[in-house]
């Protein structure tokens, strides 16, 4: 039995699910333990290496996260709002490492959170990539640099079976512009436009969403000034990107003290 951080992936058939398990699958450095779909779900009971296609890989796809959850020491969640705090109550018995990247979470749902990451170690962020991590970083500055008469919009486009607007990674965006300001964003924000909206709100935070097709995810955050503008553009091209920072944060997580953190903390930015 290899001593590698035995993963558990939910939401096994899903985009990042699909992605993570491919990812998990070829690396040296953890071992993918168990598959969680919901219940009914046509692939419960089945192999999940066949069900995915390929060969078979041993391991059972199931709806009981207590049994996924046995023996393993981290579970990467990339679900829906509701799944991912059943999740979390079930990693925090079973101390085990909660990657979320799960978006469209509400302040309550967040605030849930709370008691599960002081038994266990939880990492979530609404971007998973370094590069968003990065522009996170440089929109911070780039805010506390110039005041409200530049306006800040940001500005998002993802593929059409996206089912949250403002991205989690718009909002984080939108959380460090607002840092960079020393406002909150709860009070300044601003999203959906549509009719006689009136004039744009000096020192608002705007938020954009475009769907369509299978675009991965684009983010600008646009400073519009008198006379110019800046742009801070992020392109990702494939999930990839996101799966490889969740298995980062699963492995990271391994010897950290019971806590919430995010990509900041595991990139060390
Ligand atoms: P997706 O293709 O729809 O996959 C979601 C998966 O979760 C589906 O297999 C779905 O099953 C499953 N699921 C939903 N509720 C469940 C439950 N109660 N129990 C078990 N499984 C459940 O979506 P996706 O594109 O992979 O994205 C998933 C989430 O990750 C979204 O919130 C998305 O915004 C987010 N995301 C985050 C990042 C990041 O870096 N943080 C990057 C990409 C995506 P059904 O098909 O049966 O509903």
């Amino acid at each position: 039995m290899s001593d590698l951080p035995g993963i558990v992936v939910t939401g096994a058939s899903g985009r990042m699910g699909q992605m993570l398990i491919r990812l998990i699958q070829d690396s040296d450095s953890a071992r993918l333990v168990g598959a969680i779909e919901r219940e009914g779900h046509a692939w419960i009971g089945r192999d999940l290496g066949e069900e995915m296609g390929g060969a078979a890989n041993g391991v059972i796809v199931t709806a009981d996260p207590l049994e996924a959850f046995a023996g393993a020491q981290a579970v990467i969640d990339f679900t829906a709002p509701e799944a991912t705090l059943a999740f979390a109550k079930i990693a925090a018995q079973a101390r085990l490492t909660h990657v979320i990247g799960t978006t469209g979470m509400s302040a309550d749902h967040i605030a849930a959170l709370a008691p599960c990451a002081r038994h266990a170690v939880i990492v979530r962020a609404g971007n998973m990539s370094l590069g968003v991590n990065l522009l996170t970083q440089l929109t911070k500055k780039v805010a506390a640099a110039l005041d409200t008469d530049w306006d800040i919009e940001v500005i998002e486009a993802h593929h059409n079976k996206k089912v949250d607007a403002p991205s989690g990674t718009a909002l984080m965006l939108g959380e460090a512009a607002a840092q960079g300001r020393g406002i909150t964003l709860a009070d300044n924000r601003e999203s959906g436009r549509d009719g006689i909206t009136g004039a744009r709100a000096k020192g608002a935070i705007g938020f954009s969403a475009i769907r369509g097709g299978d675009i991965v995810g684009e983010h600008d955050v646009l400073f519009a000034g008198q006379g110019e503008r800046i742009v801070l553009r992020h392109v990702a091209t494939d999930r990839a990107i996101f799966a490889r920072g969740a298995l980062k944060a699963a492995l990271w997580g391994q010897d950290k003290a019971p806590g919430e953190y995010d990509m900041l903390d595991v990139l060390g930015l």
